[in-house]
């Protein structure tokens, strides 16, 4: 097989600043080749097999030098596999993609493209700032503040008279310069500027000021690279246009535990509402497999005059068996389904089953109030679910009809890290932690170790409902918040409207 390059841009930072045909080069790629602006949740998106090389700049590790990168790239494609090399932003712009393409070109390895939105537009857009605008900027100007010899580098006196907007990129270290030098060749020192660090992540920080002060209020801050220094009025538009810091969950970090097969639309909302969601499964869905007691029960499905489901995974191990015995939900014919909770019902509804009682309370003492008034004796309840769920349910109905439980998963402690997670919480980097389950809440402490249990005190601790705020409670830690509806849009609800001082 022929090896093949794709020099892809990331955009600016955000996960979801990517265009499809990137997204498509991650997943096809058996090496990628990396950079520190990348943002590395992307990299889950690769095959399972495939390659990670960093070679990003790091002040403690050795740098990789260009040539040296060039040399990796091409090796990798040389033996017959699909780099993909990603950058931060656009590749061509100041992200030496041009000379990689050159050294590619040279050694006859095929290359493709794939533009991405730079930094130096995109950026700007979720600090409020628009590039152009008719009244207060006609054109832009994109630059390199990464100057060795300013002098014969920079045309200072072109860039102080051109009165588009100036976006100075690899600046931080620059910024005193670059303000004496445009302020020196005749541009108004009260032209507005911004400097964005970390531009569309959800560490993203703003200041502002004019060309006479910035220097001094970004030293005062604090100001880092990675930054982007927006010299121009458009500077001014800010204040309206800043949709991105006003997001409910802006700035802050939530710890994300159930299980990885089931966190994924609560870590997309996260992101979508501005936050930044840690995962950290705590647990682990493994199927009982083989289950002849669940086959069995599916054969003879006619049986029961109810099912009740009881989350995604019971819905999904159970169609996916009614599919390998080679049936369908035309089986379930005259048999009434039972789904606990919404997601559930939704799972449901993805497989073409509208549930026909969904109990408005989530919770075991609920659903059996609910419940017991529909049930006859005659009623023949099949309950397929999680092998360490609470007894009540089924004591409970079993007074009134004959029930069947069947176990058809177990969760298990998930694989996670468990230092990294310590880290952040030791350094306060954790503003809430989730728990959509008790389970959750006893892995979290099975994982981190009961003599870790204090630094949960850390991070403000969000429960879905009753009885996980039980669990948290057992082990003598605080329950900061529980979720009015229990469901993760409750669970998201509550942590939007502590934020907002609600
Ligand atoms: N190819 C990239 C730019 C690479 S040069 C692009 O198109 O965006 C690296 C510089 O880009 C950094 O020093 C910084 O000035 C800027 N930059 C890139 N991403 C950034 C981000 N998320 N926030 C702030 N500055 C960023």
């Amino acid at each position: 097989m022929k090896g093949k390059v794709y020099l892809v841009g990331a955009g600016p930072g955000d996960y979801k600043l990517i265009t499809l045909k990137a997204l498509e080069c991650i997943k096809e790629a058996n090496v990628i080749v990396y950079d520190r602006l990348v943002n590395e949740k992307l990299l889950n998106e690769a095959k399972e097999s495939c390659e990670f090389i960093y070679v990003g700049k790091s002040s403690s590790n050795h740098t990789l030098t260009q040539d040296e990168i060039n040399e990796v790239i091409a090796n990798k494609a040389k033996e017959g596999k699909v780099v993909t090399r990603l950058k931060g932003g656009d590749p061509y712009v100041f992200g030496r993609g041009g000379e990689e393409g050159e050294y590619l070109l040279e050694r006859n390895i095929e290359f493709e493209v794939v533009p991405g939105i730079t930094s130096a537009i995109g950026g700007l857009c979720y600090a409020g700032i628009p590039i152009t605008h008719r009244n207060y900027a006609s054109s832009f100007h994109v630059i390199t503040g990464h100057l060795k010899d300013e002098e014969k580098e920079l045309n200072w006196k072109v860039l102080a008279q051109f009165d588009g907007t100036l976006v100075f990129l690899m600046g931080v270290k620059n910024l005193e310069n670059i303000c004496t030098n445009l302020i020196k060749e005749g541009k108004d020192k009260k032209t507005p500027v911004a400097i964005i660090n970390w531009a569309t992540r959800y560490n993203q920080r703003v200041v502002t000021g004019n060309l006479e002060n910035i220097y001094e209020i970004a030293l005062k801050e604090n100001i880092k690279p990675p930054s982007l220094i927006v010299v121009g009025d458009v500077v001014n538009l800010r204040d309206k246009l800043n949709f991105f810091e006003n997001k409910p969950l802006f700035g802050k970090s939530i710890m994300v535990t159930r299980a990885r097969s089931q966190n994924s639309k609560l870590v997309e909302k996260i992101m979508d509402l501005g936050g930044n969601p840690i995962e950290f499964p705590t647990i682990k869905i493994e199927e009982i497999s083989p289950n002849k007691e669940l086959e069995e029960a599916i054969k003879n499905i006619e049986k029961y005059s109810y099912i009740v489901f009881t989350s995604q995974n019971g819905v999904k191990i159970f169609f996916n068996k009614l599919v390998d015995l080679s049936l369908d939900f035309r089986k379930l014919n005259n048999i009434k389904i039972v789904a606990i909770g919404p997601a559930t019902a939704n799972a449901l509804k993805d497989r073409g089953i509208i549930a026909d009682i969904v109990p408005k309370e989530y919770i075991a003492e609920s659903i059996f109030d609910e419940l017991k008034d529909k049930l006859i004796s005659k009623d023949n309840i099949l309950i397929p679910r999680a092998s360490k769920a609470r007894d009540y349910l089924i004591e409970k109905l079993s007074e009134i009809c004959y029930v069947k439980e069947i176990k058809i998963y177990d969760t298990v402690l998930g694989d996670v890290n468990k230092e990294e997670i310590l880290d952040l919480l030791e350094s306060n980097k954790i503003d809430y932690i989730t728990f959509t389950s008790s389970s959750t809440v006893k892995n979290l402490v099975k994982i981190i170790g009961e003599k870790n249990l204090e630094k949960l005190k850390n991070a403000k601790l969000i429960s879905i409902g009753p009885i996980t705020s039980n669990t948290i409670k057992s082990f003598d830690l605080d329950v900061y918040k529980e979720a009015k509806e229990y469901t993760i849009n409750g669970i998201l609800d509550i942590i939007s409207k502590d934020i907002r001082g609600e």
